[in-house]
């Protein structure tokens, strides 16, 4: 099978960029190893930002009339119990943040990408197809038989334990610049209505814990760590939540004893180190090119951009015929100049956090809503 460019993942930064590349008159093949809708653990908070990426997509409807729920304020709490309560920013064009499950959120993105003309199949990646140093399509497993599909672009954007990053650049991973963190459901608490929550506190600094609301009692509730001081804290994520649970300003919330429900436990992919993300015939996108702010755990909003860099790229790249590493790594530029200085920023206040926690009260006791820690949630939510 030949086409033009086989985007590998359907979550929000692949469809996203098969849909900015189908819009732009091209021939795509997306293929997930899932169905839609799917689960993808997440904390299902949307910035803004990320909101308007998929308005400029032609989203604004589906949006508008699907049932996300929007927040407004942020609460963030210091290890002494100290409180700083702000308003979160709007988008540019005045859209709010929301919070909404992934499954549901994901979907919506995928089925736009269909009916843009995209083509979607079920079918697992492999590894990409490498001829003298060019890549030059994917070997995929579909309905139990392997197969080559050739294409003039791959797109890797198969997450954050993507196969096309791996087989691209040797695995150069360290713990410090990732992350594991642990979502679940609670269906049972006295939500802060409209206002997502961030506990940040002794134990699991310079992580976090949070609450986002979704309406009626439920919430997405869950708690990250840096992969290093995980391995150092001998405890389960699923131990740290009791422990969560148990603060008395959030116990004293649960109504029914807190029932928790589909958890699921994930990694993330920091952009505090600096990675190759465009090769001779490909491009990494979203989780699989490791752009998950370091300090809050946000990687929808940057992965939409990514996408729409990558789009606007592969385009260039085939209008002109090229699809060489010459031309495509104008997007790695284009990644640095737009995301570095915010990456390298919030890598900074995480170091922080890790090594003065008793800052964190300071902060959010005298620095209010302008400090740095406040402003980087903010902007990211
Ligand atoms: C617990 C947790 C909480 C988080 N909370 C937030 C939050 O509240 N807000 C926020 O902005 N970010 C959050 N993040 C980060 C966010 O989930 C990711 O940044 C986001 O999902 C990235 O989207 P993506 O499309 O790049 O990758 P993904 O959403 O991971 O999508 C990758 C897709 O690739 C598919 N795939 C994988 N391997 C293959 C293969 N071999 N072949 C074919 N398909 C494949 C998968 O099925 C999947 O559909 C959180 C992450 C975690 C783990």
């Amino acid at each position: 099978m030949e086409r033009e460019i086989v985007v590998v993942g359907a979550g929000p930064s692949g469809s996203a960029t098969a849909i900015a590349l189908k819009q732009a008159g091209h021939d795509v093949l997306l293929i997930d190893r899932q169905e839609f809708p799917r689960d993808k653990a997440c904390g299902d908070g949307i910035p803004a930002g990320a909101i308007e990426i998929l308005f400029s997509l032609g989203m604004e409807e589906k949006i508008r009339g699907a049932d996300f729920y929007p927040v407004y304020r942020l609460l963030l709490s210091s290890p002494r119990g100290y409180v700083l309560e702000a308003d979160l920013k709007k988008g540019k064009t005045g859209a709010d943040s929301c919070v909404v499950p992934r499954t549901e959120f994901d979907a919506l993105i995928q089925q736009h990408a269909v009916e843009a003309g995209v083509e979607f199949c079920k079918a697992r990646a492999k590894e990409p197809i490498i001829e003298d140093g060019r890549v030059t399509g994917v070997r995929v497993r579909q309905n139990g038989s392997d197969q080559e599909i050739r294409s003039k672009v791959v797109v890797g954007a198969d997450g954050v334990t993507s196969v096309i990053a791996r087989a691209l650049s040797p695995d150069t991973h360290e713990d410090k610049h990732r992350a594991v963190a642990l979502r679940t459901y609670i269906s049972d608490i006295e939500e802060l209505p409209h206002e997502v929550e961030f506990y940040l506190y002794q134990g699991i600094l310079p992580g976090y814990a949070w609450i986002f609301p979704l309406g009626e009692g439920r919430a997405n509730l869950g708690l990250g760590m840096r992969l290093d001081k995980f391995r150092d804290a001998n405890e389960s994520l699923e131990q740290m939540v009791e422990v969560f649970l148990d603060i008395p300003d959030v116990n004293k919330r649960i109504k029914h004893g807190g029932k928790l429900n589909n958890t699921a436990v994930w990694q993330l992919n920091f952009g505090s180190k600096p990675i190759q993300r465009a090769y001779d015939g490909a491009l990494l996108v979203g989780d699989a090119a490791g752009l998950i702010n370091p300090l809050t755990g946000g990687g929808i909003h940057n992965g939409l951009q990514s996408a729409l860099q990558a789009a606007n790229v592969i385009h260039d790249a085939l209008v002109k015929d090229d699809t060489s590493l010459t031309q495509l790594q104008v997007y790695d530029h284009r990644i640095e100049e737009s995301m570095k200085k915010s990456m390298r920023k919030s890598y900074l206040i995480q170091r922080s956090l890790l090594y003065f926690p008793s800052w964190v009260d300071i902060l959010i006791r005298w620095g209010g809503s302008n400090s740095d820690l406040a402003k980087t949630f903010i902007d990211k939510l």
